[in-house]
């Protein structure tokens, strides 16, 4: 594996090989909230509990997403839980699936969300499963990401899809100086985001996602968790 500049941190896509290393995912899933992941309508459904994990990386937040969704819904509601992970980056995806501890029940795929193959794919997996949406869809840290390499209006495709295919929706958006390392740091590997500097979508990124999520997409929030370590907030969205 070559990086740019040897730096590990320069990468396009958040596809960061030692990502766990610093975002802790154990002290973020303590931060989610039991009780959100159903409505009083599917309450009593029985019906398999499906969550997309967008961006799972080398799975290990996914993994334990897992486990809190099955103490969730498992043995209190009858209910089996079952998620599918998807990523850009290939090895991560491998990674994911050789730590996969529920293979049963935990599935990895690796494909990029914004190519229309890679998101037929993701359909597939409803269908197979007799779906047409997933009760959650988890976007843990990779708007910025999604921004950075397709744009304001990429984001918005992004956020469209994924709320169209979706019961809950999830997303732990990073701030705007997050945006700033990212960029500091392709540009000292010598390259760069050719499409920041155009964004309008800019500073208040996570107020200005919100807003598009519940006005122009219908969507309310339901839920905010305290920040987590790196101050980012995992918003809940009906
Ligand atoms: N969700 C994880 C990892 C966040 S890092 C967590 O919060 O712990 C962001 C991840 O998104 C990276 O692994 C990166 O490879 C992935 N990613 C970025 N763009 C993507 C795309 N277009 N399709 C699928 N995955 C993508």
């Amino acid at each position: 594996m070559e990086y740019r500049n040897n730096d590990p941190g320069a990468v396009q896509y958040g596809n960061f090989i030692n990502y766990y290393k610093f975002n802790n995912a154990g002290q973020r899933v303590k931060l989610l909230p039991p009780d959100v992941w159903l409505t009083s309508e599917d309450i009593e459904s029985k019906e398999t509990y499906l969550a997309l994990d967008v961006g799972c990386n080398a799975g290990n937040l996914t993994q334990l997403l897992y486990t809190f969704l099955n103490k969730c819904l498992g043995v209190p509601r009858n209910r089996e839980t079952k998620i599918l992970g998807i990523d850009i980056d290939a090895d991560l995806v491998k990674r994911a699936e050789v730590g996969n501890e529920y293979p049963q029940n935990v599935s990895y795929s690796n494909l990029d969300i914004m190519d229309s193959e890679g998101f037929e794919h993701v359909k597939k997996y409803l269908r197979q499963n007799n779906r047409k949406t997933f009760d959650a869809v988890c976007c843990f840290s990779v708007t910025m990401w999604i921004h950075l390499n397709h744009g304001d209006e990429g984001l918005q495709q992004f956020l469209q899809k994924l709320s169209d295919i979706s019961e809950l929706l999830v997303v732990e958006p990073q701030p705007w100086k997050c945006y700033q390392t990212a960029v500091r740091r392709m540009k000292r590997a010598g390259d760069e985001f050719p499409l920041f500097a155009d964004l309008q979508w800019r500073t208040n990124v996570e107020n200005t996602i919100q807003d598009f999520l519940e006005n122009n997409l219908g969507r309310k929030k339901i839920f905010e968790c305290l920040p987590t370590r790196w101050q980012r907030r995992i918003c809940f969205y009906r």
